[in-house]
């Protein structure tokens, strides 16, 4: 008799699931048999790399972009064999570092998975094309159900459900959320609607999505009024002079340490001890340690990636309290330099702001109504330290405020059903589920649940910055032998293991 191949479901089919299952293909020393829910059609774009708009693109070049951190240049060999610079010739920087649009990087993760999973035929690839329900531990097993009523077992079951969509609070409140000229989530469209190049446009945020809606709206000749808020009104910060210039540095070109490698080095000293891990005095070493670059005729860029290639190293080091603080009062300013803009829709941006298209003001959103004339929409801003509220009527409102990790817990019926039986809980912060620094889910008695992992952003509260593909992409790197192990333990065990204790 046939031995059954080991079983992995995966729950959510975006970056995190392609790169998980392209590293179990290639790594797994027996072959499995891997299931995908997602309810889109493609598996590998998700959430992040399923729009079809042309203006935007991925905000890093190719090489940190593989969906395997052990074959850093599998992205570039892809655009290669694509023959993507022949229909997007605009891709390429003059030095050579490509920047392509996420909708092909779409198709690099559908086709790699594909492509991965023809390679090792003893194994099997299933997309469930559907939305996972429930899940629980049955006799030693995970046993998950579908929206569209399908059961099914795995040994080990993995959650990578992903940033949930954007949301604005406003429109639910306010019985707005059919309005016509309320853009509430505009990763859905596929283009920007047809929105009237005089339009009077208000964009809620300053980040990387307004970045690349304002780019949208430039490119298609838009001449009517764009305002951009936001509390802080900060925008992404551009990329580092070094790998912006019209050729590479040699230092760059010549060096063998691969973006795998740096993430995992050690700590950097003006981080480690006894460097106090409070939000405070890592400012300052940061600050400090730009200082000395700055001397040397550097840019701040490389201190700040050294802080954030260790992120999850040091993110665990801080005490409940002060990643609160950091949440708080840091977060958009890490953010602003961590989330780097896109070069061209940068030149776009600033061309629109030059010719007074476009401004950027620091306000907040406190009340939303339909306008009493017209179409539009009456907006209430207050400036931040002021009482005063402004009212003004825009033509459309496009929301691109940040996503929010916690509100997917609540909203997405599998991670609140485990919730509910005590098998996932909240981390510290607030932010995402709590899981062990293996990846291993931890249920509400603090212990971690046999064959039950979480990698990408849902774990966010955990390690800090599991955000971007690299990042991610390491993460199940790291967690890889810790999962491959938990495919070998016996259902026994595991039963055991899963029992939930008092607390
Ligand atoms: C617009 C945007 C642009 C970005 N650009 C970049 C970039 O240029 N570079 C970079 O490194 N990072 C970028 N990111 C960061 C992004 O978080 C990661 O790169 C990566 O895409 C995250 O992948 P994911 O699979 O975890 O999440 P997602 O892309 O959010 O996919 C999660 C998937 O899970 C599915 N799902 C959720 N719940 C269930 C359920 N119950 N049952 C079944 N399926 C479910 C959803 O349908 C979704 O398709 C971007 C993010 C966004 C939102």
């Amino acid at each position: 008799m046939l031995k059954a191949l080991p079983r992995v479901v995966i729950i959510g089919g975006g970056f995190t699931a392609a790169s998980l299952a392209v590293q179990l293909l290639r790594r797994s020393a027996q072959p499995l048999a891997i299931t995908i829910i997602e309810p889109r059609e493609r598996l590998g774009p998700g959430l992040a790399y399923s729009g079809a708009d042309p203006d935007h693109r991925l905000n890093a070049p190719t090489g940190s972009h593989s969906l395997d951190p052990l074959d850093p240049l599998h992205l570039s060999r892809w655009c290669t064999a694509d023959g993507l610079l022949q229909r997007d010739p605009e891709a390429a920087m003059p030095n050579g570092l490509l920047f392509i649009r996420r909708l092909d990087y779409g198709r690099y993760l559908e086709d790699s998975l594909r492509q991965q999973a023809a390679a090792v035929p003893a194994a099997s690839l299933r997309h469930c094309q559907d939305r996972a329900v429930r899940l629980e531990s049955v006799g030693g097993l995970w046993r998950v159900q579908t929206a569209g009523a399908e059961t099914l077992f795995a040994e080990v079951v993995v959650l990578a459900t992903g940033n949930p969509p954007p949301a604005l609070q406003w429109s639910a409140q306010d019985g707005l959320s059919d309005h016509p000229r309320l853009i509430t989530n505009p990763l859905l469209r596929p283009q920007l609607p047809q929105i009237d190049p005089d339009a009077r446009v208000l964009v809620l945020g300053t980040a990387l999505t307004a970045q690349d809606m304002i780019s949208t709206l430039v490119r298609r000749g838009h001449r009517g009024p764009i305002v951009a808020v936001s509390r802080r009104a900060l925008v992404p910060r551009p990329h580092a002079p070094e790998l912006m210039g019209p050729v590479l540095p040699a230092s760059l070109l010549q060096s063998s340490e691969t973006p795998l490698d740096r993430i995992m080095r050690p700590l950097p000293d003006f981080l480690a001890p006894p460097v106090a891990p409070t939000a405070l005095a890592w400012t300052r070493a940061l600050r400090g340690r730009i200082a000395v670059l700055q001397a040397q005729g550097l840019s701040w860029h490389a201190a700040f990636d050294d802080l954030r290639e260790a992120v999850w190293r040091a993110w665990p080091l801080l005490p409940g309290s002060e990643k609160r603080r950091f949440l708080r009062r840091l977060r958009p300013w890490y953010d602003v330099h961590r989330f780097r803009s896109v070069p061209f829709n940068d030149a776009i941006v600033a061309r629109a702001r030059a010719q007074g298209l476009l401004s950027f003001r620091r306000a907040r959103l406190v009340a939303l109504r339909a306008a009493r004339k017209g179409q539009g929409l009456r907006v209430s801003l207050v400036a931040p330290g002021q009482s005063q509220v402004v009212e003004e009527t825009f033509d459309w409102l496009i929301n691109c405020t940040g996503l929010d990790p916690a509100a997917g817990i609540a909203s997405n019926p599998v991670l609140a059903s485990l919730r509910g039986q005590g098998d996932l809980v909240v981390d510290g912060s607030g932010i995402g589920i709590q899981v062990d620094p293996d990846c291993r889910v931890l249920g509400s008695d603090g212990r971690g649940r046999a064959g039950l992992f979480a990698f990408g952003p849902p774990t966010a509260g955990v390690f800090g910055d599991p955000l971007g593909a690299l990042f991610i992409s390491a993460q199940i790197h790291r967690a890889l032998p810790g999962l491959l192990q938990a495919l070998e333990d016996d259902p026994a065990s595991r039963l055991a293991c899963n029992a939930r204790q008092p607390h």
